[in-house]
């Protein structure tokens, strides 16, 4: 498995459609300062599912939109598309190629979709979650953040380790039953105060 494409339109600096191609292999994205390579990888990150403007460096979601310059007017919205070889079978998805797309309006609106299909933010994180790559993964590291790892706490350790031995998804899946498991015992009392009254 190995990304293959990403395509801009609207997000950040990239007003015009911007398509970036990767071979397997490495890819360097140079540039001067101020160029937009940053908002590359920002871009990875969001078409992953990432929830937090803090960590697209910016203040508000909406931030992510091409905000205008000077010869140009801001646009409505931000649009990013992913594209990963999956010849390998690695994405647990019957598709050789699989493109993920994130849209997000300025009026607050988004949308996911897996290979044009529209689909739920939870439907990507599934998909990728196996795969070593996805918004909670730490295989985007950004400038500054080596610190951090460096420093991390015993929990904050343990939370890289369990990422790599692939935990993180049955946690988010336990996490997911335990809600549901509250809201069933609410029910259940409800239906037991009830009954009570009935009696
Ligand atoms: P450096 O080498 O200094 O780290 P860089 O190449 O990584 O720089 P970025 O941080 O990716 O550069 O890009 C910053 C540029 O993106 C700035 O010029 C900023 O004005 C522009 N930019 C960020 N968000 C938006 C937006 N929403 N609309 C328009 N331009 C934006």
């Amino acid at each position: 498995m190995h990304l293959k494409s990403l395509t801009l339109r609207g997000f950040k600096s990239f007003a015009s459609a911007t398509t970036l191609r990767f071979e397997p292999g490495i890819t360097c994205v140079v540039g001067p300062n101020g160029s937009g390579k940053s908002n590359v990888v920002d871009a990875l990150s969001w078409v992953m599912g990432e929830q937090g403007a803090k960590s697209l460096r910016g203040g508000k979601m909406e931030d992510v939109i091409f905000a205008g310059t000077t010869g140009r007017s801001p646009l409505g919205r931000a649009e990013v598309s992913l594209t990963i070889d999956n010849s390998d079978g690695a994405l647990p998805i019957d598709y050789a190629e699989v493109t993920i797309t994130r849209t997000m309006f300025r009026n607050g609106g988004s949308e996911y979709r897996i290979n044009g299909n529209t689909c739920r933010l939870l439907d990507i994180q599934e998909l990728l979650s196996d795969s070593g790559i996805g918004r909670e993964m730490h295989v985007i590291v950004g400038q500054g953040q080596l610190d951090s790892v460096l420093h991390a706490d015993p929990a904050g350790r343990r939370a890289f380790i369990e990422e790599a031995a692939g935990v993180l998804k049955h946690r988010k899946r336990k996490e997911k039953a335990l809600r549901k498991l509250d809201a069933m015992q609410a029910n259940l009392a409800r239906v037991q105060d009830l009954t009570d009254e009935l009696r």
